[in-house]
């Protein structure tokens, strides 16, 4: 408690943004009561709210701040690629089994009465599970448009998570594959999401590439951050391309820290590198809230990017931003010039690593924006 006191003394601001937040946002809270309890009162799109705010953190909030007709489909799609995510996750289950949940899971969605007993690493995510029902009898509310988007999506994404419960990722473009089945193709959807709500109109969101970027850098930032944790779970997600030379396992990384930091900045340099196409992607939104849905995410993983780098931590255990720095994305981001003002200031502070020649061209680039 001191020591956060003391933490804090020297960011008034962030205090201040700390406090403003929680006053704010105070309906976006979960309720303290387990899934598997509130499923027995409410109704399917009270238990999806309920659900989404337990199983995200910052994703639910800024879901629930977009424009009212692509609230609804934005929260389901969230919940039915959680759900595919859960399965994918979960290392108990036996290979054959996954295999067949993850192909049949954008039919069964489709279907009745779709829900799973048992699947799910977390405890929010197993009452989920149970209850998937609920999630597909609200999908199924949807306008048809809408339900083509998130189906296809799903599809597709099993398809991927498929191939690479089998492949390891051995180069970049390995990772980039994988992470474009697991986020890019979320990316993708949401742009069509976006477009057909008539809330956007820019032919950028047709570029498929661009939207793939999206995902990209916010999967990539999360795997770089969970490295110990999926580490535990026996799930390797880091390109061997960027460490097989220097390790003979990834295990390695924890036991000699000294290279376990080189190849982590490495593949944080590469990371770094979708910021331009993000950028470009954020400066073409038209509606407010759709661009703090998209923008505050990319904003997270910047900062959680500068905060990784050099960070012997990570090899260890979840490295997270501060709070203080969330709440400030949250209150005071809400137009492109902000993004622009903190990205600079974050690739000015990663540039002091010697890093002018990553970091410099990035710069510049925003500037041309
Ligand atoms: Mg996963």
């Amino acid at each position: 408690m001191i020591g956060r006191i003391l933490y804090y003394s020297g960011r008034p601001q962030e205090v201040a943004y700390l406090l403003q937040m929680k006053k704010a946002f105070q309906h976006y809270k979960p309720i303290e009561k387990r899934l598997l309890t509130i499923s027995e009162t409410t109704t399917d799109r009270a238990f999806c709210y309920e659900a989404l705010k337990k199983v995200s953190r910052s994703f639910s909030i800024v879901i629930q701040q977009l424009p009212a007709s692509l609230r609804d489909p934005v929260c389901v799609f969230y919940l039915v690629l959680r759900g595919l995510d859960t399965i994918e996750d979960d290392m108990r289950l036996g290979w054959s089994k996954k295999e067949q949940l993850l192909r049949s899971f954008s039919e069964a969605i489709n279907g009745p009465s779709f829900t799973m007993e048992a699947v799910g690493d977390k405890e929010d995510y197993r009452d989920l599970m149970l209850h998937f029902d609920k999630v597909c009898r609200f999908y199924r509310s949807l306008d048809p448009h809408y339900r083509e988007v998130i189906t296809t999506v799903t599809h597709q994404m099993a398809e991927g998570m498929v191939t690479y419960a089998h492949r390891t990722i051995v180069s970049y473009d390995d990772w980039s594959d994988y992470c474009h089945y697991v986020a890019g193709l979320v990316g993708i959807g949401l742009s069509q999401l976006f477009s057909a709500s008539g809330w956007e109109q820019s032919a950028l969101l047709d570029d498929r590439a661009i939207s793939n970027e999206m995902g990209l850098f916010l999967q990539k930032t999360n795997i770089l951050r969970d490295f110990a944790e999926d580490l535990q779970h026996d799930r390797i997600f880091w390109p061997e391309e960027a460490w097989k030379p220097y390790v003979t396992e990834l295990v390695d990384l924890q036991r000699q820290p000294k290279i376990g930091i080189a190849v982590l900045n490495n593949i944080i340099v590469h990371t770094l590198q979708h910021i331009p196409a993000c950028l470009t992607y954020l400066k073409h939104l038209q509606n407010k809230h759709i661009f703090r849905f998209c923008a505050i995410p990319q904003l997270m993983a910047v900062a959680t990017l500068k905060e990784l780098y050099g960070n012997e931590e990570v090899l260890r255990q979840n490295v997270k931003i501060r709070r203080g720095k969330t709440a400030k994305y949250f209150m005071a981001i809400h137009d492109f010039t902000a993004v622009k003002k903190e990205y600079l200031a974050i690739l000015k502070q990663l540039e002091k690593n010697n890093l002018t020649e990553t970091i410099h061209p990035l710069i510049e680039s925003i500037h041309a924006l």
